[in-house]
């Protein structure tokens, strides 16, 4: 019988979890069978919700509710706006709910959500798309062992069979 950890820095925690909104929309859940596998302490998943996790066997399950301000922030109206189309580059796809990257023009990357295109112009929202929502996850944690040295390094979770890929 393997010892088992407790939800703790260095480790890497299996969960299963769902998502909604207050008003009961489902945002996202882990599919079947395929927990979502994380590296605890390092900052990948939402603090609020590594924070509740914390101390947590497994088996254990959580119910964890973040307001905004400990979730993607409020809304701010004004930071939706029509801009030329003529600064996006040609070969940029322009399609309603999509988040685009650009160079902010300081070294940063920035995000912003396509809202609607026009011939012309283009409406875009800064705020991210859960910004002013309140997020409730139930979580169950399904799986804690300690990281290898590699995936500490890395800063991320490898696979059993120590295949990775650096997708991100
Ligand atoms: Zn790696």
């Amino acid at each position: 019988m393997e010892k088992s950890h407790t939800v703790q820095k260095d480790f890497v925690v299996n969960i299963e979890y769902i998502l909604r909104l207050d008003n009961g929309k489902l945002v996202e859940q882990s599919e079947d069978g395929k927990p979502l596998a994380y590296l605890h302490g390092h900052g990948t998943i939402i603090p609020g919700l590594e924070e509740a996790l914390t101390g947590k066997l497994t088996g254990e399950t959580c119910t964890v509710t973040l307001p905004p301000e400990k979730a993607y922030g409020e809304r701010l109206e004004d930071a939706v706006e029509w801009l030329p189309r003529a600064i996006f580059p040609p070969h940029v796809a322009l399609e309603s709910g999509t988040a685009l990257q650009i160079e902010d023009g300081e070294g940063g990357i920035m995000t912003m959500y396509i809202h609607e295109v026009e011939k012309n112009r283009v409406l875009v929202d800064h705020n991210h798309p859960l910004a002013g929502e309140t997020l409730n996850f139930s979580v169950k944690v399904v799986g804690v062992r300690p990281a290898k040295p590699e995936e500490l390094a890395h800063g991320h979770v490898h696979d059993q069979d120590g295949e990775h890929h650096h997708t991100a």
